[in-house]
């Protein structure tokens, strides 16, 4: 059993002896939420000095510090994969943020597309979504959130030695296979791409476009399965 079930990310930097205060919201989870006292051990991450162990050292009307303890786990690479979204209902896009981060995705690009329905991204919102989730899954980091970007900003802006996979329903494109080395995924919105987000698809250099089978998925669905397939059959 790993020293204390509780996970947490900080931005602190982590070393045996650090001692630093949580935020007012981490410091309610464990003592209001978690009952969590003076002594109680937890896990905390920060995406750089990897995973520790750590004591409450002093907890009080919504303010808790902490002292770090060992190394439990070095920061080590971690899958290279990032997923651009168009903005979705609420509960589909935190839905899709949450699995996108229990799949490990290093990077979520929101991007906003003729059909995009949502004129607005809540990002701080789905940072704490991600957060919670990469907390959850034990993950090393927090996936790097970037503002929402047109389609063709997103195109203009991509490595060029990033392969960009495109989701694209109804098409005779080839089924989504692993990828080896850094790579993306594009998933349209819920009312598909339009005739000139796909001009600009098929003039994008780094794109290649894929099926994910002959069903039409949501869009949540389709990031989902993409981020899978890209990654079977083992997981990096
Ligand atoms: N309204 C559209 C469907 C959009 S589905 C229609 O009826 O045609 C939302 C997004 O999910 C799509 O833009 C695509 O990126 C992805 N998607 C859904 N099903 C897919 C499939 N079978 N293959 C590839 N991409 C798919």
């Amino acid at each position: 059993m790993m020293p204390g079930s509780i996970r947490l990310f900080v931005v602190d930097a982590l070393h045996a002896g650090a001692n630093f205060a949580l935020s007012a919201a981490q410091a309610h989870y464990l003592g209001s939420v978690m009952r969590r006292s003076v002594g109680d051990a937890l896990r905390l991450f920060n995406g750089r000095d990897g995973e520790f162990s750590a004591r409450i050292e002093r907890i009080r009307r919504g303010k808790a510090t902490v002292i770090v303890e060992g190394l439990l786990r070095p920061q080590a690479p971690e899958t290279d994969l990032w997923l651009a979204f168009t903005p979705l209902k609420r509960d589909a896009t935190d839905l899709l943020v949450q699995k996108a981060t229990e799949l490990g995705v290093a990077a979520l690009l929101p991007v906003m597309t003729e059909r995009t329905n949502a004129s607005r991204v809540n990002l701080e919102r789905l940072a704490a979504i991600a957060t919670e989730a990469a907390e959850q899954s034990e993950r090393l980091s927090v996936p790097r959130l970037h503002p929402p970007a047109p389609l063709h900003a997103l195109l203009a802006d991509w490595p060029a030695e990033r392969i960009l996979f495109v989701a694209l329903e109804r098409s005779d494109s080839p089924a989504i296979r692993p990828a080896s080395g850094p790579a993306g995924i594009l998933i349209g919105p819920e009312g598909g791409f339009s005739p000139l987000d796909r001009t600009l698809i098929q003039n994008g250099h780094q794109c290649t476009q894929v099926s994910l089978g002959p069903r039409i998925l949501r869009a949540e669905t389709a990031a989902i399965v993409a981020l899978a397939l890209l990654q079977a059959p083992g997981y990096g």
